[in-house]
């Protein structure tokens, strides 16, 4: 309650959940988005601190359930565009069956997975997006496992239909993708690589400092990039969203790390569409329609006539 009237976010000084607070305000403000059409849904994490920021309808739910409450949240009141706020554990470890579903279901929201490759609120675990070797307080010996990529995991699920990247220093890049992604019909999924200066400050020390381990995606008729980003960024590759397969490839890259939109398919259906087209109909036609049908074939016999008893 305190965080929510305050409004003053409570994330540390340098993290990158407010660059992302940042880029969605900007959206709302560019759109001209009304508070009353817009939900919040988060997790537990960071990250899912976003819905008290944002002064719209929100739900600060429980750990890895952000993406089954946001699908209520849609189921109930499809009028309303929902934005999910996920972290790295939130999302892809506790959370992840509800991930490769909501995936499936392809319903109309906006995911921003919020990656700071640890447990952040919990004072520095590993999670699945954690580098191999990371020592953490539960890997004092480093992590012995390869870092799950959430990228590919999510282009690998059926009826995928939009995944995109960013990283929490370029903003012009959160804000576009996160546009994108608001006006992408379907399940859009956008990771953003998230600096953590309080439990991993110097993680992403050598991105920043050199614009060539930054690969901007090139879109024929996506995003834009302004002339003042592509002057530092000059490490650029045209992109076609719509290749499954080279959105996979460039999805493993690390050094340079892609960003822009991986892969778009407009034409994967809604569930909520699906849902609605196939909706059986209300009980008083079936039942109508039942009776019609019988009619045709049940000859009653004229009680009076036959003087047998009335069936
Ligand atoms: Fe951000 Fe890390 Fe602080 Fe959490 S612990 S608010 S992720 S800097
Ligand atoms: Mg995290």
């Amino acid at each position: 309650l305190e965080d929510y009237q305050s409004g003053v976010p409570r994330w540390c000084s340098g993290c990158g959940d407010n660059a992302v607070l940042a880029a969605v305000q900007r959206l709302c403000r560019d759109e001209n988005l009304r508070p009353e059409k817009l939900a919040f849904v988060s997790g537990i994490g960071c990250a899912s601190r976003f819905p008290h920021y944002m002064r719209t309808y929100g739900f600060h739910g429980i750990h890895g359930r952000a993406l089954p409450i946001a699908e209520g949240v849609k189921m109930a009141r499809p009028d309303l565009h929902v934005f999910v706020n996920t972290g790295d554990g939130d999302c892809c470890s506790i959370g992840a069956a509800h991930w490769l579903h909501a995936i499936r279901y392809n319903m109309n929201m906006t995911v921003v997975l919020h990656d700071n490759h640890v447990y952040g609120l919990t004072k520095m675990q590993v999670s699945p997006t954690s580098p191999k070797g990371l020592r953490s307080n539960t890997t004092p010996h480093g992590s012995y496992l390869d870092a799950l990529n959430p990228l590919t995991v999510t282009l690998g699920v059926t009826n995928v239909s939009f995944v995109a990247q960013a990283v929490d220093w370029i903003p012009e890049v959160v804000h576009a993708v996160i546009q994108a992604a608001f006006h992408h019909k379907g399940f859009s999924f956008v990771r953003i690589i998230q600096r953590c200066p309080e439990f991993l400050p110097k993680m992403w020390e050598p991105w920043l400092h050199d614009p060539q381990k930054t690969l901007l995606l090139e879109h024929q008729d996506g995003i834009g990039y302004s002339a003042g980003l592509q002057k530092i960024y000059k490490n650029r590759q045209a992109h076609d969203p719509a290749d499954i397969h080279k959105a996979r490839e460039i999805a493993s890259c690390i050094d340079p790390i892609p960003v822009g939109i991986l892969y778009r398919d407009d034409s994967v259906p809604c569930y909520e569409d699906i849902r609605e087209a196939g909706k059986p109909r209300p009980i008083e036609m079936v039942r109508s329609g039942l009776e019609a049908e019988l009619d045709k074939f049940t000859v009653w016999p004229d009680a009076a006539d036959a003087g047998a008893p009335t069936p």
